[in-house]
């Protein structure tokens, strides 16, 4: 989400005239955008802001703003300690960025927070220009805010209650994704499974109005028809909604990939109470396993926490339980550390001892690594649809791209854009990536490039 805050400020930058560089020094506005998610964030800020001072001194032109979840936590403290910022908004007025920043050009310095997301999603999400990373791929808000309060969480103080946005925004804006070039989609929200809990449709059934609520999984099927979209993800779900519809609808439509990321955070029952997760270990496994039986070939990742507080030798080996029976094919593992203004970091008594958790994180890696192996090393010998991304950043020999499952693969280069699709014959496994050889091209990118045509 923050990135994809990121791409809207950036393209509304770009509407507005400005020109990326990469050069801090050619900067005319410098925005950072903050996510509190990350450790540290605060420290990374004021340490970057601090850099900035000299910067600033020497080129009083020079805008300087801050944007972002820990910009919306923070508001009039970031102006206290860094007098030297000219604009702070937060997570609910991204879309006023350049209006703020020539405001303070000619007012100074401003801080404008929204408690709450506007309703009018023509403001904040579809209409905005967002300058993409990738030409091929593309975010697509479906949702903002979250209304559940797990308790080691941020996101529900600084993205504020949960939103859906109307289907035919997000169809409407899936088809310009799809007409401008981008084949993959990646549905984003907090919270895809109460997707439109919000919102209701209205539809006539035996000759009378009734009113309808959306579901996620008939978007999955509207957005994976569109045509041009070769590929729709969606992130992230929460096991405790998750439901036999979204599978058969991930099944059903050939587009939506067969790759399913979701967060266990822990396997004993008492920390996901602690947590207010909503499920236990054994329910977990139970939805995975329908997932499994109903959605053909398809791979799982997670994301796990390790040491939130409380957290026992039996509550760890849980984990380690519910981890391996789960078999995953990749896992995001953490080790917990407090957010401020979490329900968790009051948990200070409870806090576990820093060497007791680094082994458990060991123990837990060395778990999930086994099984990211075994579910690579069983692709050996497949041919997989692969979209190239680039060149390998390690060897400039290779290429890399992305399977249906997410998984990275490397192989020998040709000469093929970004956004190709061709299909790569795995010939080796390693538990984070997947060597292979070129069988064939499937597909050729479909965006345009943009060639700068110069007056004579
Ligand atoms: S569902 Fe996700 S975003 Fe919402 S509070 Fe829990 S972890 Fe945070």
């Amino acid at each position: 989400m923050n990135e994809h805050d990121s791409e809207r400020i950036s393209g509304l930058l770009e509407s507005d005239g400005y020109e990326q560089t990469s050069a801090t020094d050619d900067a005319d506005v410098i925005v950072l955008n903050t996510c509190c998610i990350r450790e540290n964030a605060d420290n990374k800020l004021y340490g970057a802001l601090g850099n900035l001072k000299e910067l600033k001194e020497s080129k009083p032109d020079l805008q300087i703003a801050v944007a972002g979840c820990l910009a919306q936590k923070d508001k009039n403290l970031i102006q206290n300690k860094a007098s030297h910022v000219d604009v702070v908004f937060g997570t609910h007025n991204v879309h006023r960025a350049t209006e703020l920043l020539s405001e303070a050009r000619v007012n100074g310095p401003i801080t404008e927070i929204w408690d709450e997301a506007s309703d009018d999603f023509e403001e904040f999400a579809s209409a905005l220009p967002a300058k993409r990373e990738s030409e091929f791929m593309a975010w697509l808000t479906i949702q903002v805010g979250c209304d559940n309060n797990c308790a080691f969480c941020i996101v529900p103080s600084v993205r504020g209650k949960e939103i859906s946005r109307p289907v035919e925004d997000i169809v409407a804006e899936a088809k310009v994704q799809a007409a401008s070039g981008v084949s993959e989609i990646t549905l984003l929200g907090q919270n895809v499974n109460s997707y439109g809990r919000d919102l209701s449709l209205q539809e006539r059934r035996d000759g009378q109005d009734v009113k309808i609520r959306p579901k996620f999984a008939d978007l999955l099927r509207e957005v994976g028809a569109i045509e041009g979209v070769r590929r729709v993800r969606y992130t992230s779900p929460h096991p405790k909604d998750m439901n036999i519809d979204v599978y058969q609808a991930m099944e059903e439509t050939p587009t939506v990939v067969p790759h399913l990321h979701f967060p266990l955070q822990s396997g004993s029952d008492s920390i996901l109470a602690a947590m207010h997760r909503g499920y236990t270990g054994e329910k977990f496994l139970e939805k995975l396993a329908l997932a499994r039986q109903t959605i053909t070939d398809l791979a799982v990742s997670t994301d796990i926490i390790v040491g939130f507080p409380g957290e026992t030798d039996d509550d760890f080996e849980r984990t380690l339980e519910i981890a391996s029976a789960a078999e995953f094919d990749n896992a995001y593992t953490f080790v917990f550390s407090p957010r401020a203004g979490t329900e968790a970091a009051e948990m200070t008594e409870k806090f576990c001892d820093p060497d007791v958790v680094q082994d458990r994180y060991k123990r837990l890696k060395t778990v999930v690594d086994r099984s990211s192996l075994a579910k690579n090393l069983a692709r050996v010998g497949r041919t997989e649809e692969v979209v190239v991304e680039g060149p390998s950043k390690k060897d400039p020999n290779f290429l890399t791209g992305r399977t249906v499952h997410n998984k990275v693969v490397h192989f020998p280069v040709e000469k093929f854009k970004p956004g190709t699709y061709v299909e790569v014959k795995i010939t080796e496994a390693r538990k984070q990536y997947l060597l292979g050889e070129l069988v064939r091209k499937v597909a050729s990118p479909t965006y345009k490039t943009k060639i700068t045509v110069e007056a004579a």
